[in-house]
C-alpha cells in the first residue's frame, strides 16, 4: 500500500512558515509531524545533523520512501541512532531514519539471519540484498532504540554535506515564533547580561557605555518552539545583528559537514548545565561603540519564522537577567559563556559565607599595603571571570576557599594569548595532573583554565573549567597514578551519571584519557557484575506489529554496558538466542517467540564495560491466565 501524502499547506493546522506551498510536501511518517529537535542544534561538541518529530510516544508508524531508492544500509545498537536505516534515493542522495522499532519482513529476516550466523545482537548490513522501494513505501517503522523517547530522527545527507529536511521538500511541524531569551556583550574582560523582557523594551546593556576604544561582541541566546506546551527547546536556522541595512554579524544554518561538526564551538557559547533552555549565539564581529548605538537583531527557525528586537545600547537595563548557573554547579567555580567564573558574590552570602585568598607559588598576594589582598574588598560582590581576575593579577595559580572552616583550592592558570597549543602541570596533594589542550581557537578574551577537586556521590573527582573552552583539537589529561587509583570516569553533564572512558590508558606513573571536551573526571573501582530485576511479560512493536516480548531491567550502576553485544543468550540446543539491550530505560528485550515455552529456562550472560561478569538462569515468565 502506498502511504504517500500529498499534503497541500492549506490543508493543515499551521499558521504560517512552512513553504513549498505549492509543492505537495514529504511526510516522513505519514502523520504531522512537530519537531523536537531542530536541524544544527547544539549536542555539546557537534551539531544535532537532523530532524525529530514527535511520535506522540507511540511507536510503529510506518517510515516512508521519500523517493524510490534503496536501503543501502542497516544498523543495530543500543546507543546513538539504535536501529537505523540509510535510503538512497534516485538523487544519490541519503536519507537516515533513526530509532526505529523494526524493520520489513524480509530485511528483518535477513537481520535475523545475520545475527544468528555472527552470534552478534549489535550488527551492520551493508547494501542489504532486498528489493528496492517506490515512493511512498513502507521501509521500516518508527521507534524509540537507542537514545531517547519514541521520536522518528530524519537526516538527509549529500555527498560530504549533511542538509536541513524542512528545506528540502519535507513537511516541519513548527508553529511558534523563535523566542530571544537573553544577550550577553562582551567589551575586553568585562560581560554583560541583558534579559529578555528588556530586550523586548529595546534596551542591550554593555559594560561600559563610554569606553569607544575595546570592541563589543555580541551573543544572545535563543530558544524555538514547535508548539504549545513549550517542551523541547530548539536552536534556529539563522541570527543577524544589523545597524540600518548593515549586516555587522550573520550565522546562517542551512547545510552541514560531517569535517565541520566542530564548529560548534565557534558559533554557540556554552553553559556547563542544560538547565535552561536556548542556547548561546556568538556573533564574532566586533562593534566598536559611536554616538548612535541602536542595533537590531533578527533570529529566524527552521521553518522561516523570524523575530527581531530593536536595541539601544546602555549603560544599565532594567528587569530580570538569565541564569548564570544550573542547580549543578558549584557556586565558587562554574562555567557559563565559555568562561571559568568566581563566584565572589559568596562573600555576601549568609548561608555559604565564603573568603576567598588568591596565591602565587604558594604565597598570598599581596595588597597595596603590603598585607594579604582580600577579593571580597578588593572586587564587586558578583560572579567575575578567572580572565578579568588573571588580566589583573598573571601570577595567581592558586584560589582559597574558606567556607565555614573548611579550606578548599582552586588551582588556575592563564593561556598566553598567542598560544595555539597548551600543556598545564599542576600539583594536588604533590601528585601532578597535566592538561594539554590543543588547535585552541583565538577568542578576544582571556582564556583561562581552572581545576578543583570534590568529591560527587563519593566518588573522588576533579572539576575542569571551562566546559566550553573553545578548541578544534583534544583535551588530553593525565594523572599521577597515585592520585587516581581506580579506572577514570567522566560525569555526564545533563544525565549526572558517571560514564566510563573506554579509551583511557595506564602506564606505571599515570592514567590518561582524551576527550573532544573537558569534562569533570572522577575515579571508581567497579568490581560488581552488572545484575538482572524480575523477567516480565510485555509486547513491543516488531515489524509493525505489537508482538509479545519478555523484559528484564539490567541493574549496572557504574561502567555501563558497551554495546548489545555485551549479551549472550542461550539454552539447552539453542548457542543464539537474539537479545535486545535497551539503554533508556535500561532493560534485555527478548522476542517470547524466541524463548523456550514458558516455566523453562535459558541462561543469559551480561558482561559491563570493565569486564565483570555474570550468568543468570532466567524462566521463562507464565501469561497470568485470565479469571
Ligand atoms: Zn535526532
Amino acid at each position: 500500500m502506498k502511504l504517500w501524502m500529498g499534503i497541500f499547506l492549506g490543508a493543515l493546522a499551521f499558521s504560517a512558515g512552512v513553504l513549498f506551498a505549492e509543492d505537495s510536501l514529504y511526510v516522513p511518517f505519514g502523520k504531522l509531524g512537530y519537531l523536537t529537535s531542530s536541524f544544527g542544534e547544539s549536542r555539546g561538541t557537534r551539531y544535532h545533523a537532523g530532524v525529530d518529530y514527535s511520535t506522540e510516544m507511540q511507536e510503529g508508524f510506518p517510515s516512508i520512501a521519500p523517493e524510490d531508492g534503496k536501503i543501502v544500509q542497516v544498523k543495530m545498537s543500543p546507543y546513538g541512532y539504535g536501529k537505523v536505516i540509510y535510503f538512497e534515493d534516485k538523487l544519490g542522495r541519503t536519507w537516515v531514519f533513526a530509532h526505529q522499532s523494526g524493520f520489513s519482513k524480509k530485511l528483518d529476516s535477513l537481520i535475523r539471519y545475520t545475527q544468528k550466523k555472527t552470534k552478534k545482537n549489535d550488527i551492520s548490513i551493508d547494501h542489504p540484498k532486498i528489493p528496492a522501494f517506490q515512493k511512498g513505501d513502507t521501509l521500516s517503522y518508527t521507534g524509540s532504540s537507542g537514545i531517547g523517547n519514541p521520536h522518528l530522527h530524519l537526516e538527509l545527507r549529500s555527498g560530504e554535506s549533511i542538509l536541513n529536511p524542512c528545506h528540502h521538500g519535507t513537511l516541519c511541524g513548527d508553529t511558534l515564533d523563535p523566542q530571544i531569551l537573553g544577550a550577553a556583550v562582551f567589551q575586553g574582560e568585562d560581560v554583560s547580561i541583558t534579559g529578555e523582557e528588556a530586550l523586548k523594551n529595546g534596551c542591550l546593556e554593555v559594560p561600559d557605555i563610554h569606553n569607544r576604544e575595546d570592541s563589543l561582541r555580541f551573543t544572545f541566546k535563543i530558544a524555538d518552539y514547535s508548539r504549545e506546551p513549550l517542551e523541547n527547546p530548539m536552536s534556529v536556522r539563522r541570527v543577524t545583528l544589523k545597524k540600518g541595512n548593515t549586516i555587522l554579524g550573520e550565522i546562517i544554518k542551512d547545510t552541514l559537514k560531517f569535517s565541520n561538526m566542530l564548529q560548534i564551538r565557534e558559533e554557540l557559547l556554552w553553559a556547563e548545565e542544560a538547565d535552561t533552555a536556548g542556547d548561546w549565539h556568538y556573533i564574532p564581529n566586533p562593534y566598536k561603540l559611536t554616538k548612535d548605538d541602536t542595533l537590531e537583531f533578527e533570529t529566524e527557525d527552521m521553518t522561516y519564522r523570524v523575530s527581531k528586537r530593536r536595541l539601544i545600547l546602555a549603560e544599565s537595563c532594567e528587569g530580570k537577567k538569565p541564569m548564570m548557573r544550573g542547580k549543578n554547579q558549584k557556586p565558587e567555580m562554574f562555567t557559563f559563556l565559555s568562561r571559568t567564573w568566581i563566584g565572589l558574590d559568596l562573600c555576601q552570602s549568609d548561608s555559604l559565607k565564603t573568603d576567598f585568598l588568591f596565591f602565587s607559588k604558594g604565597k598570598p598576594i599581596a595588597d597595596s599595603e603590603s598585607k594579604p589582598l582580600n577579593p571580597c574588598k578588593e572586587f564587586a560582590a558578583a560572579p567575575i571571570p578567572l580572565g578579568k581576575i588573571l588580566a589583573i593579577f598573571p601570577d595567581l595559580d592558586e584560589i582559597r576557599l574558606e567556607q565555614n572552616g573548611k579550606t578548599d583550592t582552586i588551582r588556575v592558570t592563564e593561556i598566553p594569548a598567542d598560544a595555539q597549543d597548551f600543556n598545564w602541570e599542576t600539583e594536588f596533594q604533590e601528585k601532578k595532573i597535566s592538561q594539554n589542550v590543543t588547535k585552541l581557537s583565538d577568542v578576544p578574551w582571556t582564556r583561562a583554565l581552572g581545576i578543583r577537586k570534590f568529591q560527587n556521590d563519593s566518588v573522588p573527582a576533579y572539576e575542569f573549567h571551562p566546559k566550553g573552552l573553545h578548541f578544534w583539537g583534544s583535551w588530553t589529561v593525565s594523572f599521577d597514578a597515585n592520585l587516581a587509583s581506580a579506572p577514570l570516569y567522566y560525569l555526564g553533564e545533563t544525565s549526572r551519571r558517571w560514564f566510563y572512558f573506554s579509551k583511557q590508558k595506564k602506564t606505571k606513573q599515570t592514567r590518561f584519557t582524551s576527550m573532544n571536551e573537558i569534562r569533570d573526571i572522577g575515579f571508581i573501582q567497579d568490581n560488581t557484575a552488572p545484575e538482572l530485576g524480575e523477567a516480565r511479560l510485555d509486547s513491543a512493536v516488531i515489524a509493525g506489529k505489537l508482538s509479545p516480548v519478555v523484559r528484564i531491567p539490567v541493574i549496572e550502576k557504574e561502567s555501563g554496558i558497551e554495546n548489545g553485544n555485551a549479551i549472550q543468550a542461550f539454552a539447552k540446543g539453542v548457542p543464539y538466542i537474539y537479545a535486545e539491550y535497551d539503554s533508556e530505560p535500561q532493560e534485555l528485550v527478548f522476542v517470547l517467540n524466541d524463548l523456550s515455552q514458558a516455566g523453562k529456562s535459558f541462561k543469559v550472560r551480561i558482561q559491563d564495560e570493565v569486564g565483570n561478569v555474570k550468568t543468570f538462569e532466567i524462566t521463562v515468565p507464565t501469561a497470568p491466565t485470565e479469571e
